[in-house]
């Protein structure tokens, strides 16, 4: 019985109410009287408090994915990027993945780091080499990391992890330094979510993989990642350790994209429902070629129409939740999902085990390559790209510093005040990124951003004090924040 509240994986995704979910929103796939309905209660609202977005039920959003009509498909469109620039503004928050180790106990059929896979060469990295790894990192001007690595209680123990976070955190090169680490290894204990929030951990991500219970027990057979319910009720225990900022996804390609959505969105509602906040973030990785990996063995795989309707009805859903896209989609793909929901992307991304430091831009090691990365250009390449196109690309990591977490986070989103300080920290950023790691070319794309930016601040005080701030920077004085 689907019950929000529960804190059984299989009553708060129940399987039952996915299925009559989607019939319903198969029956009503060209109801366009409901889904006008639908539309006009996601649009943004304008109130005392600011511009207010009531989301989607699961129900209501599997409605709109069911819908094929172009032109109510192009209205989705439409309200996606305007509730994204409600909230988002044109700012694309930038990361870097950072892989510590493939050694993996998990048998997860689609991921070449499965156990069974014995002609990869398995690589944990020293703290001298995470070292490494970090300072090429910040030499290309990152300031927050996602952190990945296999499932292996002996050579990748929460200690290791713990340590390696340790390591991130200390090194300062140059102008340098990685401000947020956010964590995406395997489901764990309270405790030991406890641990990474004292470590000062970002957000904690975990991907669902599929919430098709009987598939996910296909695909994880062996392994202790086979667990259904330990893996789906993770975000309660991170929740119950402290960790309040948490990412959700799903490898799309797996199974029926329309049960992934429903479920998805079931479980943003029951973390809602039971902890008082939704999702940090939302990432929508799809399956990718890799070492022993074809894509084409799963049946489920989506085309980018359809991947394009996804980010588009999850932004219209879960407003205030942030989307991420990795460089597993190309580029052009990049830039068509950016206007539906996006707000966060990976630059100058490595997939592979020390990937980083000791390779040039354009050389890319395969041995221990997590997936095919699509978009291969440079982190310089990727903020020009983003300017050009008209965003702020933005390395701010003020909100958590500032212990502007979790529903601290989310009602200051939901009442619009992130936009007041987010705007400015995103071109104060922005700007020591230019002063330190641009082309000469990207960053007179980037000064000319700045100056037109900076008059767009409404409040005069502000507006006076980040001018103020990027001079300092210019200066050679760095992190500021609002
Ligand atoms: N090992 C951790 C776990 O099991 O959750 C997390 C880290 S894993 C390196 C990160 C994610 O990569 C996985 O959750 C999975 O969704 C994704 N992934 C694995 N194989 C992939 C593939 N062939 N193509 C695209 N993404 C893949």
């Amino acid at each position: 019985m689907y019950d929000p509240k529960s804190l059984k994986a299989e009553e708060f995704i129940d399987h039952a109410e996915i299925l009559e979910t989607l019939e319903y929103a198969e029956q009503n796939k060209n109801n366009k009287e409901l889904i006008e309905q639908i539309l006009e209660k996601a649009k943004p609202r304008k109130t005392a408090n600011g511009t207010v977005c009531s989301g989607l039920t699961h129900r209501e959003a599997s409605v709109l994915l069911a819908c094929e009509d172009p032109e109510l498909i192009e209205k989705m469109y439409t309200l996606a990027e305007e509730i994204k620039l409600a909230f988002y503004g044109n700012r694309i928050v930038m990361f870097a993945p950072l892989y510590l180790s493939n050694y993996c106990v998990n048998q997860c059929v689609y991921c070449p780091y499965h156990h069974q896979n014995k002609h990869i060469p398995r690589k944990k990295l020293t703290q001298e080499e995470v070292a490494q790894e970090v300072i090429a990192l910040q030499d290309m001007g990152h300031k927050r990391l996602a952190i990945e690595a296999g499932e292996d209680p002996v050579n990748n123990p929460i200690e290791y992890i713990l340590e390696c976070i340790k390591t991130i955190y200390s090194i300062k090169h140059k102008n340098g330094a990685i401000r947020r680490v956010n964590v995406n290894i395997a489901a764990t204990t309270v405790e030991n979510y406890r641990k990474l929030k004292e470590a000062g951990i970002g957000t904690y991500i975990l991907f669902q993989e599929t919430y098709h219970k009987e598939s996910y027990e296909k695909l994880h057979p062996a392994g202790p990642k086979h667990n259904y319910a330990y893996h789906t009720e993770a975000m309660d225990r991170a929740m119950d350790g402290g960790i309040d900022d948490v990412g959700l996804g799903v490898l799309f390609g797996l199974e029926l994209y329309k049960y992934e959505f429903a479920g998805l969105l079931m479980h943003a509602e029951h973390l809602e429902a039971v902890h008082g906040v939704g999702p940090h973030t939302i990432s929508v990785p799809r399956v990718k070629r890799a070492d022993d990996i074809d894509p084409s063995t799963f049946d489920n795989g989506i085309d980018d129409d359809t991947f394009a309707k996804i980010i588009a009805c999850i932004r219209i859903a879960v407003p205030y939740t942030g989307m991420i896209i990795s460089t597993r989609e190309s580029e052009a793909c990049r830039n068509r999902v950016l206007g539906l929901g996006i707000s966060q992307i990976s630059g100058g991304s490595r997939t592979s085990v020390g990937g980083y430091a000791g390779y040039s831009s354009d050389e890319r090691p395969h041995d221990t390559e997590q997936f095919d990365v699509s978009d291969q250009r440079s982190l310089n390449e990727v903020v020009k790209w983003l300017m050009e196109l008209g965003y702020i690309p933005s390395f701010c990591t003020a909100c958590y510093r500032e212990g502007r977490t979790g529903d601290r986070f989310m009602s200051l989103c939901k009442n619009g005040q992130i936009l007041n300080c987010c705007h400015p920290n995103a071109l104060m950023t922005l700007k020591e990124f230019l002063e330190d790691y641009a082309t000469e070319d990207t960053k007179e794309i980037g000064e000319k951003l700045i100056a037109d930016e900076l008059k767009k601040i409404p409040n005069e005080k502000v507006q006076k004090l980040a001018t103020e701030y990027i001079e300092n920077i210019h200066e050679g004085k760095r992190d500021f924040r609002f």
